[in-house]
């Protein structure tokens, strides 16, 4: 049973399956496209407003289903990672870009420090402050961010299916790769990005502090594109993350 300090406003953050019985957290910061509408969707054309520029397709299907499979809390943002990046503190470049891979985002150009500071009590707050809320009732819990990846990035075709990232404690990430070692699936750590990008900010704000088993997981977005295509790749990741904190715990133990 998950408490939270503070009220949740569920229009920013969407907390599910509060019940559950599991350690295991799941974690959607670029789950959803959503603008708010005084942003004026930023500025950005049509075309820019469906990419993965603005979010990671198929990340929050592939999350809820792993969380289901566990019984586990899923925590997922509910705004564009071009409004604030949930998975960069306030002081990254990045938390509000102003260029994103090959789209200019008119509507963070020249952002005056109280409209940063705006958006980071707005939309950056009540997130950080969910995850740690529902980390701090849970014993030994385990954190997994779900994230997707788009296959063609500057130009330059991925072969990368499956990111396995992790930042200084990589335990459950080298377990994680472990189970996947027989699979068919291109399956890489630190790919297609690394702690370097600065991609493993929320595993370092809310898991390496306290020594909690974590993992980042990227997927390639094209492979989770459809619905049957969500459910697959989930149930083989929850298959992976099964095995991999069965092996975890047994070391640990
Ligand atoms: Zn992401």
């Amino acid at each position: 049973m998950i408490h939270l300090d503070q009220p949740l406003d569920d229009t920013i953050v969407e907390l599910r399956n509060t019940q559950a019985s599991s350690p295991v957290v799941f974690v959607c910061e670029h789950a959803s496209a959503h603008i708010p509408p005084e942003f004026a969707n930023l500025g950005l054309r049509d075309e820019a407003l469906k990419s993965h520029v603005v979010w990671d397709p198929g990340a929050f299907a592939v999350a809820e289903r792993m969380a289901t499979a566990f019984d586990a809390v899923l925590i997922a943002a509910k705004t564009s990672r071009l409004v604030y990046d949930c998975n960069r503190p306030p002081h990254a470049p990045d938390a509000m870009p102003a260029h994103s891979e090959i789209v200019d985002v008119p509507g963070n150009t020249g952002l005056s420090a109280e409209q940063k500071a705006g958006r980071v009590e707005r939309f950056y707050e009540p997130f950080r402050s969910a995850v740690s809320g529902v980390l701090a009732s849970i014993d030994t819990p385990v954190l997994v961010t779900v994230h997707s990846f788009t296959p063609v990035y500057h130009g330059r075709r991925r072969d990368v299916e499956i990111g396995v990232l992790h930042d200084k404690d990589a335990r459950l990430a080298d377990a994680f790769l472990a189970a996947a070692a027989d699979s068919h699936s291109v399956v890489r750590r630190n790919e297609p990005y690394g702690p370097g990008d600065g991609v493993t900010h929320t595993l370092k704000e809310h898991a390496l502090p306290a020594g909690h088993l974590n993992v980042m997981l990227e997927v390639r977005s094209d492979l989770i594109a459809t619905n049957a295509s969500q459910v697959a790749t989930a149930d083989t990741l929850s298959g992976w993350l099964q095995t991999a904190l069965a092996t975890t715990r047994a070391t640990a133990c």
